[in-house]
């Protein structure tokens, strides 16, 4: 058995994994797909101390890191069931059974998508859904953000600072996002709002979005919105389908934890974007995953005889 069971190859993972290692613990790494979101990635300016690189590069680095230390590594492979019996238990898709002493969830998010033709295509060719990330490379330009909730005028207030104008779209006929920020968005020059529009198609030349279609759902009128980017801000969504009835959840599907990144069930630990931290980034989830790993670490001393 494993005395830490990592379920996740992103940088959450990664980090608890060879924290985890350095304390000499028998520890093993369960992914999908190792490298997680950063796999996704072209650019990252803002993992510091890096100034510039790409997710490819990043995802390999993290592998030989994480390589470097006795972690069993189990790419490939999916969990679908946690239970307590005696140890924890992880049941893969396969239909084999992982026994460890700690388990530590790092299974991350995936960004809702439109789900509009063109989306596809044009990921990370101007179609975007990190403003933090991506808001940089379209300074001087037009752009659209996709949502009117708090994280989509969040992100249109933050791009409105770089870029040359941003277009709201939002689906319903007002927007969700607090009151402070709907006022802070108003009072900024650059920014139109549109509600009831439902985006419709995303269109580029082959190599970059040039722009977008939308319907107004008051009229059934269909719009042409000529830009550079869109950020896409419906909603992350968490992987935690499959933990619902054993780990306590927000209403959102986000794993509670601790300051030591323990979970409602004790020994069963979790970090970076599937748990309810603030905020979602690279840097973010290597340091919760240090966290949680450190607690799971705690955990083990002062449960050894379990
Ligand atoms: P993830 O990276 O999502 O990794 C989750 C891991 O869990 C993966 O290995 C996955 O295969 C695995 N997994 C999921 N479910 C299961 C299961 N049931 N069984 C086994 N394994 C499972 N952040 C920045 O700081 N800077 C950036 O420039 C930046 N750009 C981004 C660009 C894009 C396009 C995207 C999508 C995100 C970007 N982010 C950026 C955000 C950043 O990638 C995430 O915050 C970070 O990857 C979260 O790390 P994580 O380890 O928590 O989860």
């Amino acid at each position: 058995a494993f005395e830490v069971l990592v379920v996740g190859g992103g940088p959450a993972g990664a980090s608890a994994a060879i924290y985890a290692a350095r304390k000499g613990l028998r520890t093993g790494v369960l992914a999908d797909k190792f490298g997680g979101q950063v796999s996704e990635t072209v650019g990252i300016e803002n993992f510091i101390s890096v100034k510039s690189t790409e997710g490819s590069k990043l995802v390999a680095n993290l592998e030989a890191h994480v390589r470097d230390y006795d972690v069993d590594v189990m790419d490939n492979n999916k969990a679908v069931a946690l239970r307590k019996n005696g140890l924890f238990e992880v049941e893969l898709a396969n239909g084999a059974v992982l026994k460890s002493r700690t388990v530590l969830l790092a299974t991350g998010a995936r960004w809702r998508e439109m789900n509009v033709p063109g989306e596809q295509q044009y990921r990370g060719k101007g179609v975007a859904y990190c403003p933090h990330c991506d808001g940089p490379l379209f300074r001087g330009k037009k752009v659209a953000v996709i949502g009117g909730g708090n994280s989509g005028i969040e992100a249109a207030i933050d791009l409105a600072n770089i870029v040359e104008h941003v277009t709201v779209l939002e689906f319903d006929s007002k927007l969700r996002a607090d009151e402070v920020l709907q006022r802070k968005a108003n009072s900024m020059g650059n920014i139109t709002i549109i509600t009831q529009a439902m985006t419709t198609e995303v269109l580029g030349n082959g190599k970059q979005v040039t722009g977008l279609n939308y319907t107004d759902r008051a009229t059934g009128d269909s719009h042409h919105v000529e830009l550079a980017g869109i950020f896409v801000q419906i909603g992350l969504v968490p992987n935690s389908e499959w933990l619902k009835d054993t780990i306590e959840l927000t209403p959102r599907g986000e794993i509670i934890v601790d300051g030591q990144g323990q979970t409602s069930q004790p020994g069963v630990f979790a970090a970076g974007d599937v748990t309810n931290s603030a905020y979602k980034q690279i840097i973010i989830a290597m340091g919760s995953g240090a966290t949680a790993s450190l607690g799971a670490f705690d955990y083990l001393i002062r449960n050894s005889e379990e």
